[in-house]
């Protein structure tokens, strides 16, 4: 088993920054830490060390669409009419492209201090709906792209059924997603098959909205992995709140809570458009609310009440969703902006006394831990070795220590400090920039280069 010893002269313990730490790495799990150490010849050494992050929602096609869809169209331009090019670019990738593209993203994540995925993976057929050969073809692109990158997989499964609530027949721009139940419990089995070989890989299941499963699929997908994570994305859009009290009488969420056994172990994608009674019983259930700040401002969703939700003790976990930018800082950075613009206030997020920045930071460990299947994540011994250097030569990062160090990180820094990361053990990120950065990338070149005329 190949060890890697690390000193760091400061490092975010669970308990906080401790000074002079030494962290060994044995296979994929830190053996040790060590607190008041000496450095050893043939330690790795750091100035500053941070856990690395899960990414808890992400749809990794989506990378290629970056900025494709910000030209104002002759109406109204909202979320659906953002839908409809991004379909257009998923029936338009093949799996080789779709795989260039997600190893692409995968080492931005890395290079953002995301050490691991939910790829909430609902692309399963070829372009004309048929499926392939193997079920799980694309599931075997986006774990192969993990393999590539080095990033921690947790694959998520996707049913996808209808087009809307009351079991409407799907579009014919919806063809590469749509599973029955039968069809959908083969893809789970294949794609358990597809990352079997990658270290530390979970499997999680979703079934992708109330929109696009019945009450019925949504009880079978739920209970098809009852020890796994299971995701759903959740009142994202004012339309979907009011086509779900057309359906139902209920609210998305409302409905959800009286109708399904909703715990700790589901993660709720962005629950934009909660009442505070919605709030507040979610908050109870433990389940995580996998917030997605970049895409939903990108997608001009709405605010989440966060300080509703995290004073009622809601779990809170983030992800990259569309991808249209990728890293936890400004993952982080829109999460708390987003309250402050809501709320014309500062510090929102934070106990009063304490630093957003590690406050924030803190509760997305957690919650994305959580919701991918990892259980717990942080620089102690037992965890996954997933761990990210900052520099101290950067401007924001000169004279700062303890938290400061995290508050810098989220809201100073106009380009990234991170300087090493480490993922499953091994050092895939140096200088800033993954080791396999270049050959990636004109992987994921040759796939896009032509991708806006192709749609
Ligand atoms: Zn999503």
């Amino acid at each position: 088993m190949t060890e890697t010893t690390i000193f760091a002269e400061n490092a975010l313990l669970p308990e906080g920054f401790a000074a002079n730490c030494r962290i060994t790495i044995a296979g994929t799990r830190i053996r040790s830490v060590e607190v008041g150490a000496a450095p050893m010849p043939g330690d790795e050494r750091v100035a500053i060390l941070i856990p690395g992050m899960a990414n808890l929602h992400s749809h990794a096609f989506q990378r290629a669409m970056a900025g494709l869809a910000e030209i104002r169209g002759p109406g109204h331009d909202t979320f659906w009419t953002w839908r409809d090019i991004m379909y257009r670019v998923a029936l338009a990738l093949s799996p080789e492209e779709i795989e260039a593209v997600a190893a692409q993203l995968y080492a931005e994540m890395l290079e953002g201090g995301f050490t691991r995925v939910g790829e909430f993976h609902y692309l399963h057929h070829h372009p004309d709906g048929a499926p392939y050969d193997d079920v799980a073809r694309l599931a075997v692109a986006v774990s192969s792209a993990a393999a590539d990158s080095g990033i921690g997989m947790t694959l998520i499964p996707v049913l996808y059924a209808h087009s809307d609530f009351g079991g409407a027949e799907p579009t014919a721009g919806q063809r590469r997603f749509i599973n029955d139940r039968e069809g959908f419990a083969r893809l789970v089995e294949a794609s358990e098959t597809a990352i079997a070989a990658l270290p530390e890989s979970r499997l999680a299941v979703a079934a992708h909205s109330l929109r696009a499963a019945t009450p019925e699929e949504l009880a079978f997908t739920a209970a098809l992995r009852p020890d796994a994570p299971f995701h759903m994305h959740i009142s994202e859009q004012v339309k979907e709140v009011e086509d779900c009290l057309a359906w139902s009488g209920q609210r998305p969420l409302e409905w959800l809570l009286d109708h399904a056994a909703v715990d700790p172990r589901w993660c709720l994608i962005h629950a934009t458009h909660m009442s505070e009674t919605e709030t507040r019983r979610l908050a109870a259930t433990g389940a995580v609310a996998g917030l997605c700040p970049v895409t939903e401002a990108n997608l001009g969703d709405g605010f989440f009440n966060a300080p509703e939700f995290v004073a009622a003790g809601g779990t809170l976990g983030l992800g990259s969703d569309s991808n249209i930018l990728v890293g936890v800082a400004a993952e982080l950075r829109q999460l708390e902006y987003a309250q402050r613009l809501n709320r014309r206030a500062r510090n929102v997020l934070a106990p009063h006394g304490a630093s957003n920045g590690r406050t924030i930071f803190a509760a997305a460990l957690a919650g994305g831990a959580r919701a991918t299947g990892i259980g717990t994540a942080g620089l102690m011994p037992g965890a996954i070795a997933d761990l990210v250097s900052l520099a101290t030569d950067h401007p924001a990062l000169v004279g700062r220590s303890g938290d400061r160090i995290l508050d810098a990180f989220v809201f100073g820094a106009s380009s990234s400090p991170i300087d090493k990361v480490w993922a499953l053990g091994q050092k895939r990120v140096e200088g800033g920039r993954h080791v396999d950065g270049e050959a990636i990338f004109a992987r994921f070149r040759a796939a896009t280069a032509t991708l806006a005329e192709r749609i």
